[in-house]
């Protein structure tokens, strides 16, 4: 195996869609580049079931993750798997130190560290982590065999998670805020036809119940008033918020999202730093695999042409 060097001109932070094409990139046009991450694929590894990255008609995350890994690891050094702890901006780049003791020097950085479930933020929600309530429907939803279960969220995560969850469970309720599901519309025709699966509308759960594991939930229509339903488990699919520490820690701009503000070639408002990928404002804030795929080629791409001139 390659032993991590000491110093790198580009250490990608994030081992996501972003981080890994820009690898791949960064390697072809023969720039040394390192990329730690916690979490090879990020979110896309939990994705069951992909059929619109081009070329891929259909395959899970493990699967795509597998072979962005082997690809960007056939041309540059291994993924260093550890936590990006804390970034100093030195004379000639930066100095990256991470949780199990490395110290790393990079003359520029991309941060992909991508961005991480929403919780609900109810009283309870993180006792009944693991005992009924999931942020993974992959993960988890082969506990669940036979057994009732309710989805939130009114977006591609929640339709893929019912879908999944639907081939397993008895009964999946999905709960959303509004009247009229988003997303994809290949996953909502799906959805909408699944006999197994009751959408219930503009409903948001307010208080989740059970004693030593998630037994029931309580429901919350503004029209309707409030009713209780009894579940096994609660698959909470409503989207993601940016991982931003490293980034505010070396004060890069911020949207009022909390979103990297990067310009049409990744840069951000700090010399030598680009972004890429979901943890961006770019590609229109559509957040697709393609997508953070595609401006993790255009960062590298804008970061060889910084190199060149300082040679
Ligand atoms: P998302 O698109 O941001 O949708 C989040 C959903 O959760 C929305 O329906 C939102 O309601 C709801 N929500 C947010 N906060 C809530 C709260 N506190 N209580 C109740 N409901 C709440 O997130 P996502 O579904 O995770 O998708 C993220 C990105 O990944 C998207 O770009 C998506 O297309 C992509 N993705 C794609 C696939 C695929 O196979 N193509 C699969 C998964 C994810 P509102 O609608 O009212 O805002």
């Amino acid at each position: 195996m390659t032993d991590i060097k000491n110093e790198y001109p580009l250490v990608i932070i994030g081992a996501g869609p972003a981080g890994l094409t820009a690898s791949i990139y960064a390697s072809r046009y023969k720039i040394e580049n390192l990329i730690i991450g916690q979490a090879v694929g990020g979110l896309v590894f939990e994705a069951h079931k992909i059929c619109n990255f081009s070329s891929e008609k259909e395959i899970t995350g493990r699967e795509l993750t597998k072979k962005m890994q082997d690809h960007a690891e056939l041309l540059s050094d291994p993924i260093l798997m550890d936590k990006v702890v804390h970034i100093n901006r030195e004379a000639n780049g930066f100095k990256i130190s991470t949780e199990f003791g490395k110290e790393i020097l990079a003359k520029t950085l991309l941060l992909a560290v991508g961005t991480e479930h929403r919780k609900l933020n109810l009283p309870d929600e993180n006792k009944f982590l693991g005992k009924g309530i999931s942020y993974c429907a992959t993960c988890d939803a082969m506990f669940y065999q036979d057994k009732t279960v309710a989805v939130i969220g009114g977006s591609d995560s929640a339709h893929t998670a019912s879908l999944y969850l639907s081939e397993m469970a008895k009964h999946v309720y999905q709960i959303y805020r509004r009247n009229k599901m988003r997303g994809e519309t290949a996953w909502v025709e799906q959805l909408l036809k699944n006999k197994k699966i009751e959408i219930v509308y503009n409903t948001q759960v307010i208080e989740l119940e059970g004693k030593d594991k998630l037994e029931k939930i309580i429901l919350d229509n503004p029209h309707n008033g409030q009713k209780e339903i009894m579940v096994d488990g609660l698959f909470v699919e409503i989207g993601t918020i940016p991982r931003t520490n490293l980034a505010k820690e070396l004060s890069v701009d911020l949207n009022g999202f909390e979103y990297i503000k990067v310009e049409t070639d990744q840069s951000t408002n700090q010399k030598g730093i680009w972004a890429a990928g979901d943890i961006t404002t770019n590609s229109n804030g559509l957040r697709q695999i393609i997508t953070a795929s595609s401006e993790g080629a255009v960062a590298a791409e804008s970061i060889f042409k910084y190199l060149q001139t300082l040679k």
